[in-house]
């Protein structure tokens, strides 16, 4: 009976994949937990309870058939989990490592809710596909039938690659065009090795490269190659650009010789993590090692960016955060990580003024400096929290005269992204889009309000999560089908 081989969650607590100590992971770029073994994936599978209405499952942006591939790996039948995990999930083993499960379907697992510990899903997810990898499950795309009509898309993060998955497997000529000299998007140059490695990504884009999908890398569309002329090249276009414009702080001379954006930061050190030559880091700009770090901003962004500067061997680092512990953006889990790696968190805490290293104590950078000197001190401002706001968010008040001067040679600015202005970087008319820049599409056709022409995944939404780009992608892969007519069946996964 398959249940008795289920609902062992009575007896069997929650157990994630063996983490590497502080120490260890500390010197390396690698992830930091280990694989389950075999027997351990099934034994923490059948802790599910199998429940009628599975919350894990509506809330997991996918909804990703969970209970199911639990029970087959449990069962030890994982080759049909995989056919399974699959089905809904064009990057499965990404999710696994990387998605906030408590905030999703571990977060809403029923178990977790009565008190025994949530099912280690995201865990499992990723022991599935990476198994199905190592076994030579995983094929290339072969579709059924070759279908004449192109598509084009711009951008090779999550939400364009899962889109050139989903119409490549229906037979569509596919080409993806983006301005870097590797696909990914964020989850290659953003995310870091500790989180996701490399090969992980790099084996995903090289298997769709397998089936057929053509890249066009190097590509800065609207400077290298216009939009018209991609419209012209193809039936239907695909934007799934991201967002990238940094958000900046509104104080004196934010650009500081030593003062740095954090996703140059982290995609420099992913180069490096890649082999690549990175004369910025090579020269000390972009490299933490021997300094006192100070990041600002409490995302996930800010967390990478913290637990980087140790890897790379940083004197101090610090993270400077306006609210508190409780109503930070960031992941309590990667909290937790980075304080085990010796990162001190500075809460109710914001940065007033940069001071440079040529002034001595004289006074601010901006006051003295035409030539940019290099950051000594940041002038950090104490808060407290007010009342909420409309959104019921504690805001963040100062208080007076408690000022203080903070050493830093490295000061890393992580206070989110915003989309750019495409329409007019671009010179495309009639392309809407919302008042926070983002593209107007229809939220399940993901079609703008250009014929034949789609968006997903952070253009659209703001900075969000790779899970939901996934979702776009795979949506309007079908909304792109039906547009130019063909069923969107796909083939045999
Ligand atoms: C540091 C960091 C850490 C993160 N960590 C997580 C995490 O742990 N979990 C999670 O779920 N999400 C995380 N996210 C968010 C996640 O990475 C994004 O939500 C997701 O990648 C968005 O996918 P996308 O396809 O919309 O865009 P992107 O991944 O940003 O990809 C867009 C692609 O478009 C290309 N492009 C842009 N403009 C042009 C142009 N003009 N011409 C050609 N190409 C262009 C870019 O080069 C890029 O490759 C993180 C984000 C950051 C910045
Ligand atoms: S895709 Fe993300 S939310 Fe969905 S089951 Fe996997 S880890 Fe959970």
């Amino acid at each position: 009976m398959a249940t008795q081989k289920m609902l062992k969650f009575v007896t069997l607590g929650r157990q994630m994949p063996e983490k590497r100590s502080a120490e260890e992971r500390s010197e390396d770029f690698h992830e930091i937990y280990r694989e389950f073994a075999d027997a351990k994936a099934k034994e923490q599978a059948s802790r599910c309870s199998q429940c009628g209405v599975p919350y894990c499952q509506s809330h997991c942006p996918l909804h990703n058939n969970i209970p199911d591939w639990l029970r087959l790996t449990a069962e030890g039948r994982t080759r049909e989990a995989y056919l399974v995990s699959q089905q809904t999930n064009t990057f499965p083993e990404i999710c696994g490592r990387i998605c906030p499960q408590d905030r999703l379907c571990e977060g809403n697992c029923v178990i977790e809710q009565s008190g025994h510990g949530t099912v280690t899903i995201g865990a499992i997810e990723k022991y599935i596909t990476d198994t199905a990898w190592e076994e030579g499950w995983v094929e290339p795309i072969r579709p059924a039938v070759e279908r004449p009509e192109s598509i084009g898309i711009i951008g090779a993060g999550p939400g364009g690659l899962a889109a050139a998955d989903r119409l490549r497997r229906m037979g569509f000529q596919v080409t993806v065009y983006d301005r870097h000299d590797r696909s990914g998007g964020l989850m290659i140059y953003g995310i870091p090795g500790f989180k996701l490695e490399k090969d992980v990504v790099q084996r995903r884009n090289a298997l769709l490269e397998d089936g057929g999908v053509e890249f066009v890398l190097n590509c800065n569309v609207g400077e290298d190659l216009s939009f018209d002329a991609i419209r012209g090249k193809h039936d239907a276009v695909l934007i799934a650009t991201g967002v990238y414009k940094t958000r900046d702080l509104d104080i004196d001379n934010p650009d500081a010789h030593g003062v740095i954006r954090a996703l140059d930061y982290l995609t420099a050190s992913n180069r490096i993590d890649l082999g690549d030559d990175i004369p910025d880091f090579a020269d000390g700009e972009l490299d933490a090692r021997g300094k006192r770090v100070l990041v600002i901003g409490g995302g996930d962004t800010a967390m990478d960016c913290v637990r980087t500067a140790i890897r790379q061997g940083a004197r101090s680092v610090k993270c400077l955060y306006r609210r508190d512990r409780a109503n930070m953006p960031g992941s309590q889990r990667e909290v937790q990580n980075a304080e085990e790696e010796g990162v001190e968190f500075v809460w109710l805490s914001a940065p007033a003024q940069f001071i440079g290293a040529a002034q001595g104590d004289a006074g601010p950078v901006t006051a003295i400096n035409a030539e940019r000197p290099h950051i000594a001190r940041v002038r950090v401002q104490k808060m407290r929290l007010g009342k909420p706001d409309v959104s019921g968010r504690q805001s963040p008040e100062l208080i007076e005269g408690a000022d203080y001067d903070e050493p830093a040679e490295m000061v890393i600015k992580a206070l989110g992204f915003e989309p750019e202005e495409l329409p007019r970087l671009w010179g495309v008319e009639g392309l809407e889009t919302t008042r926070w820049g983002t593209i107007r599409a229809d939220f399940r056709s993901h079609q703008t309000s250009l014929s034949g022409v789609f968006a997903v995944g952070d253009i659209v939404r703001g900075a969000s999560l790779v899970v939901w780009a996934i979702r776009d992608g795979r949506e309007a892969a079908d909304s792109i089908a039906e547009y130019l007519g063909a069923s969107a069946q796909v083939a045999a996964e």
